[in-house]
């Protein structure tokens, strides 16, 4: 199988498995006061101080949660009588919590609109708002002004979030430089285990938790940890810059998979190409063969791709990525999502080239009705 989807979750690092290995055989539980209990608090510490170095965290805590899904969840339920603005591009697990006031509208290009977020924020000014927005998309990899953002939000004294899952490991990934207060990322979309995220956050937010019980992670995540995903998610980070390094290497196979794909079909549409995107992404359209057909075409030949936009149940939806950035839906509901990762080749890659011609060719000999 080539296995080109990335975004969706990444291979565990073989490192990071043997490191979690050994851990996962132990009883471990931070919480103890024996031997074993104290080994578990000094993994979860050591792991702690990797994530931290890892974003450059330095006035904030790191708070290990379950799932980038939790971590975003709790930055938008944990602050009390906060109004919150998030864009319409954000992960289902932000727009779902339905805690948003106001949406931010994106241009065309899928880039967050900084003067309507102004507007917004100069309506609200004196209110206690919280704004979130992603540093990178999952479906486009279209990366946003995040510093530039958190600025503007500060201005206006309002607390700033960024969902960072897609980041980590692809592009560098600073919480003191972008000036965020609160960052999501979560280990199993850089080579680490599912079951691990965090979120980090400044010292000065006063933030609640939603778990509440034991009174683990300083009182801000009840639950006992998983320490053994804890542990392989310090590692992943260790190897995490060293990913980003390569990625001139992804950018390079990505770029070759759309020029060769734009040469042969002038009328695909590929989105945010002209703007700053992720190395390793690409959302591709290919008018008038629905995304669903296209990722069978792929299964049957061994290549597993995405539509960007399937949800919990495999079906494909609209993106809403795509509709918030004004795409024409019949255009919308014929992309599909490649997400590279460090080992892909450039003979997977002329694989896919081949198969994704075949599938533009038969469909443009099909009679149009
Ligand atoms: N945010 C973004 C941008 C994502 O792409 C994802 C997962 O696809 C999540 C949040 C949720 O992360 P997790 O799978 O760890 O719950």
């Amino acid at each position: 199988m080539i296995y080109m989807d990335n975004n969706a979750t990444s291979l565990i690092d073989p490192q990071v498995l043997a490191a979690m290995n050994d851990i996962a055989k132990m009883p471990l539980n931070a919480s103890s006061l024996h031997a074993y209990g104290r080994k578990a608090r000094a993994l979860v510490e050591q792991a702690r101080d990797g994530v931290a170095k890892l974003v450059n965290a330095k006035k904030h805590r790191v708070i290990f949660t379950s799932s980038g899904t939790e971590s975003n969840n709790m930055a938008l339920a944990g602050l009390d009588n906060y109004k919150i603005l998030v864009s319409g591009i954000e992960h289902a697990s932000v727009l779902k919590m339905g805690r948003q006031e106001f949406s931010i509208p994106v241009t065309a290009n899928g880039i967050i609109a900084i003067a309507a977020l102004e507007g917004l924020l100069q309506q609200h000014a004196g209110e206690k708002i919280l704004v979130s927005v992603m540093l990178a998309n999952n479906e486009t990899g279209i990366v946003q002004p995040i510093k530039e953002i958190a600025q503007l939000v500060h201005q206006y004294g309002g607390v700033m979030h960024t969902d960072a899952v897609q980041c980590v490991g692809k592009i560098a990934v600073d919480i003191t430089d972008l000036g965020v207060d609160m960052l999501t990322i979560s280990a199993h979309k850089f080579g680490g285990p599912q079951g691990a995220a965090a979120l980090i956050v400044a010292n000065n937010v006063p933030l609640r938790p939603i778990l509440v019980g034991g009174g683990q992670e300083y009182g801000y995540r009840a639950g006992t940890e998983n320490i053994a995903a804890i542990c392989g998610f310090g590692a992943a980070a260790k190897y995490a810059v060293e990913n980003v390094s390569k990625m001139y290497k992804v950018a390079a196979l990505r770029d070759k998979i759309e020029g060769e794909i734009k040469a042969f079909a002038p009328n695909c549409v590929i989105f945010g190409q002209d703007v700053l995107r992720l190395p390793n992404t690409s959302l591709i359209a290919m008018p008038g063969v629905a995304s669903d057909t296209q990722l069978m075409h792929f299964d049957m030949a061994e290549i597993a791709l995405s539509s960007g936009s399937a949800c919990s149940s495999g079906k494909v939806e609209t993106s809403h990525v795509l509709l918030a950035m004004g795409v024409n839906p019949a255009l919308a509901q014929c992309a599909l999502r490649i997400s590279l990762g460090i080992d892909n080749t450039e003979q997977e890659a002329g694989q896919l080239i081949l198969k994704w011609q075949e599938l533009y060719s038969r469909a443009s000999e099909r009679p149009k009705n």
